[in-house]
């Protein structure tokens, strides 16, 4: 996960809760790609330090056990660069130009110079990040699908160029709901209506209090439609099946008013968020913990990722 911004609750429905699931079932490899937040944020680089930081917080508060898997940063694992260098030599530059995302992001940041190479290699870089693990799956969301394919498509030149090193990864595909935020439209940094990790249980309350809700009820007798409500499509998320029923048949009949609706929603929301910021606090007084997780998995990444570039240097036939 790149190292820019805050976490928010649609990332952890989405991503996180996932990783969690698979840490008891895979031999899993998660890290803060510092890297590649250079991609896009090369021209201020003031925040990269704070925001892995933040992130491994998060990713620990959100259940990642250190204990079940394998925790670190990019860029204290200089054997993803290393790959990456090598790739280069055998990636054509077409394969980049057509991944999607690339025109798309640049049209997305038009107020950055994208026209780097650092930009352009961004999948190449990702590719290193999987395939120097030889791993076979990749948990991703259907758009990195592309970028996934990108990578099978190196993994499998690079085994016809010199020898069969690498698994051509799969993607993991997990269904996961979708996310709203205070505003109704899909919850994102960008919208600026995200419910964030960081958040304290005042802003959480904040922001679910002032949420927008269905448009037909103005007065608490107006009947609504749960259906047209973001508050309801966090219920279905957030709340047990009752309560969803509850509020739904409330919503209707006008039974229920949305200041009362929206405290259900409030509880259910500090009841998963709790947890996280009881942990996020120890963490943050106690920075000593992530050095050492961060360590312990730098050196079991660096274990495997060594061996792997030394098949690489051998198959390639470097001294
Ligand atoms: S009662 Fe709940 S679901 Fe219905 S409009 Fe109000 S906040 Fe939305």
């Amino acid at each position: 996960m790149q190292s820019s911004g805050k976490l928010h609750l649609g990332n952890l429905v989405g991503a996180l809760s996932n990783w969690v699931k698979l840490q008891d079932q895979y031999d899993c490899y998660y890290f803060v790609a510092d890297w590649h937040a250079l991609t896009t944020g090369y021209a201020d680089t003031s925040p990269i330090k704070e925001s892995t930081k933040d992130l491994l917080i998060n990713f620990l508060a959100a259940g990642l056990d250190p204990e079940k898997c394998t925790i670190f940063i990019q860029s204290r694992v200089i054997e993803h660069a290393e790959l990456h260098l090598l790739l280069s030599m055998i990636t054509p530059l077409g394969w980049l130009e057509r991944v999607p995302t690339y025109k798309e992001k640049q049209q997305e940041l038009k107020e950055r110079d994208l026209s780097t190479y650092g930009f352009l290699g961004y999948p190449l870089l990702q590719t290193a990040d999987i395939i120097v693990y030889r791993a076979k799956y990749v948990p991703v969301g259907i758009d990195q699908v592309p970028h996934l394919e990108i990578s099978r498509e190196i993994a499998r030149r690079f085994n016809y160029l010199y020898k069969e090193i690498f698994p051509e990864p799969e993607a993991l595909l997990t269904e996961f709901p979708k996310v709203v935020g205070t505003d109704g439209r899909k919850m994102s940094k960008s919208y600026d209506n995200a419910i964030y990790l960081s958040d304290s249980p005042e802003e959480v309350e904040k922001k679910i209090r002032t949420m927008v809700t269905d448009p037909a009820r103005i007065k608490k007798t107006d009947v609504g439609n749960p259906e047209l409500s973001p508050v309801y499509q966090l219920h279905k998320i957030f709340s047990s099946k009752k309560e969803q029923d509850h509020v739904a048949t409330g919503c209707r009949t006008a039974g229920i008013g949305c200041i009362e609706c929206k405290k259900i929603l409030i509880k259910n929301v500090f009841k998963v968020m709790e947890p996280i910021w009881k942990k996020r606090d120890e963490l943050t007084r106690n920075p000593e913990i992530l050095d050492h997780i961060v360590n312990k998995g730098t050196d079991k990444a660096k274990k495997v990722t060594e061996e792997t570039m030394q098949l690489v240097r051998e198959a390639m036939g470097l001294y």
